[in-house]
């Protein structure tokens, strides 16, 4: 379509004066773009003395009456597609404002055929921009453009710490707090099928610009403006607007109702110093969910601890609680824990998934032979089992799914937990309560009493429990309990480091697992992407496979824009072999005793996660943040 009206003796007057300055051109220049398309330049010039290296992308457009923005657009989408910063478009006759204004926007120089001297601003290097004020740096809330901000949910904007600032043509500018976040572009260029263009700006001031901009929440900040909040906040009054304000009460069911459509397991309410954070674990990971304005914080958390059957007056002292709340679908019993931080009284509440008590073996996501060979550890009539990993790993998941897998009628099957969240049918439960003297020891101690035949401590972390474990492994009972360390040997360590002999732990463990979570790539939208370097490094270390590009999801509706949906266990299982055994007694080293395991087959979390990457189940950076993470 380009009938060029631009005068030959323009173009070669150009191609002097760059030549000139030193420049090589090349005319009709083809180069590959990023999606494989080849694009054609009308001269492509290049220059690299003094050490800096300089490519110039021109291209001579003329129209019968003015430039469109189209035109403007596609040449900018050529430079972009091929990677050159530098561009110029000589135009004839005119060019529209509107593409005018996008040309500036990016950074195009426009060189009209008609002025005089026109090639004067060509070379001219764009002014490095001077460093931004303070007032000028106040503005990012206040210039956001409302049709920007409609492409970006609220979540996600959140979760990259990024927020739209503006559209041009197809692309949409994005303040970024890290603005080279590869995956952060790839989530936003999916969802808004637009390029887009990073700007560096303060993650705090971002984090205030999403603040002031986003209205996503709009019923509970509707809600929170009608709360009646009393003038004096006196214990009396704020009991009863804690009890009876209606909308105060809608606010917080709200925000259970939004937790629970996002698959949160936690809901963090957090005071800070101009705002009430409210923040959502979803799938482990926490996420900056809402702010609130901070008045109504007293009055949303005594509503809390009234439901939680906590005392309001006392603002000092952790306390903990539980109440249900009802939802649309189901009701959820919530645990509420509460604790005073320097700009006032934070609040938990876990929500609590009663499915996890029915959760089967099967269902932890052991590979095959992994699963094989722990269903063979519990098939063992006596002795201990051992699971570890920082909290949050699935140790007591995985404590709760071995107990489901045995025959509970048959045998005799009692837990101390700390606490006991989820309640199981034919088994005795008892909980820990320091208070009424029961710790993990003394239930344990009482528990011998009870002729049981499978015994589940939560969590072993002192000398006298780990002791008092050991016997009642060595004495027929199978012991199921878990252990602070990072890995499968360090649980062995930990057992000598509270006193117990190495021959005991020798003879007491059947096994140890060590695990991980990691979070599950959304189904709805994985996108192949290529991964940092070291992620391929990684992978191909675990594999021995070679392989750029990687399964993640860039966010959807139906993974609250997380990329991720549900969460998988990673394991280590060490099985205790008669030279294992010997080892310990001799008192080896545990790094021995792992090079040992490893010899004899154990697969590292390392590896199990990467097999798990293979399957195109979750992500080589889920593996590596999580497989070394020791909490
Ligand atoms: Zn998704």
């Amino acid at each position: 379509m380009r009938q060029s009206t631009i005068s030959p003796t323009l173009k070669s007057q150009l191609k002097a004066y760059l030549a000139k300055q030193g420049y090589e051109l090349s005319e009709e220049a083809k180069l590959p773009g990023k999606s494989g398309v080849e694009h054609t330049f009308d001269i492509l010039a290049h220059n690299e003395a003094n050490g800096a290296k300089r490519s110039l992308a021109i291209d001579f457009i003329s129209g019968e009456k003015e430039i469109s923005l189209e035109q403007v657009v596609v040449f900018d989408s050529k430079a972009y597609e091929t990677g050159i910063n530098d561009k110029v478009i000589v135009v004839s006759p005119g060019i529209s404002p509107k593409a005018q204004k996008f040309a500036q926007q990016q950074g195009i120089k426009v060189i009209n055929s008609d002025k005089k001297d026109p090639f004067k601003a060509v070379l001219e290097k764009e002014e490095p921009k001077a460093p931004k004020t303070k007032s000028e740096k106040k503005q990012l809330s206040q210039s956001v453009q409302l049709e920007a901000l409609k492409l970006i949910p609220e979540v996600m904007a959140r979760r990259y710490n990024a927020i739209p600032v503006a559209i041009s043509g197809n692309t949409l500018e994005m303040a970024m707090a890290d603005p080279t976040d590869i995956f952060a572009f790839e989530a936003f260029s999916a969802l808004c099928r637009m390029r887009i263009k990073p700007v560096a700006a303060d993650a705090k001031e971002i984090r205030e610009a999403i603040d002031f901009n986003y209205k996503g929440y709009g019923e509970i900040e509707k809600q929170i403006s009608l709360v009646t909040i009393p003038s004096e906040a006196t214990e009396e009054r704020l009991a009863i607007t804690a009890d009876t304000d209606a909308p105060l009460a809608q606010a917080l069911n709200l925000i259970v109702e939004e937790a629970v459509k996002a698959r949160a397991s936690d809901i963090h309410i957090e005071p800070e110093e101009d705002r009430l954070r409210v923040r959502y674990r979803i799938d482990g990971t926490l996420q900056d969910m809402m702010s609130l304005p901070l008045n109504i914080h007293l009055a949303l958390v005594s509503r809390i601890k009234i439901l939680s059957d906590l005392n309001i007056a006392d603002r000092h002292r952790p306390q903990d609680g539980q109440f249900t709340a009802k939802s649309k679908e189901r009701d959820i019993d919530i645990r509420v824990a509460t604790a005073p931080t320097v700009h006032g009284e934070m609040a938990e509440l876990r929500l609590l998934d009663k499915s996890v008590a029915t959760l089967q073996l099967s269902e932890l996501g052991m590979l095959p032979d992994s699963l094989e060979k722990y269903e063979n550890m519990l098939k063992v009539p006596y002795g201990m089992i051992l699971t570890s990993g920082p909290t949050g790993a699935g140790k007591t998941t995985t404590l709760y799914a071995s107990i489901n897998s045995l025959d509970c009628l048959e045998r005799n099957v009692i837990t101390i937990e700390d606490p006991a969240e989820y309640r199981f049918k034919d088994i005795n439960q008892i909980q820990v309560n320091t208070q009424a003297g029961i710790t993990f020891a003394t239930g344990l101690r009482s528990i011998l009493r009870l002729d049981p035949d499978v015994i589940m401590v939560g969590e072993i972390r002192d000398a006298e429990t780990a002791d008092i474990a050991v016997q009642a492994a060595l004495t027929g009972h199978l012991m199921l309990s878990s252990v602070h360390a990072s890995d499968s040997t360090g649980v062995l360590s930990r057992l000598i480091d509270l006193g117990i002999e190495p021959f005991l732990i020798a003879s007491a463990v059947i096994g140890v697992v060590a695990q991980r979570m990691v979070r599950r790539i959304c189904p709805d939208c994985g996108h192949l992407i290529e991964a940092p370097v070291v992620e391929q490094i990684a992978y191909e270390k675990e594999t021995g496979e070679k392989k750029a590009k990687f399964l993640y999801g860039t966010g959807c509706k139906s993974c609250a824009y997380t990329g991720y949906r549900g969460r998988i266990g990673i394991f280590e299982i060490l099985t205790m072999s008669d030279t294992i055994r010997m080892m310990i007694v001799q008192r080896v080293s545990s790094a021995e005793v792992r090079t040992q395991a490893l010899k004899e087959g154990m697969m590292t979390m390392m590896n199990d996660g990467m097999r798990k990457v293979k399957e195109g189940i979750t992500t080589p950076s889920e593996v590596l943040r999580n497989a070394y993470s020791t909490g």
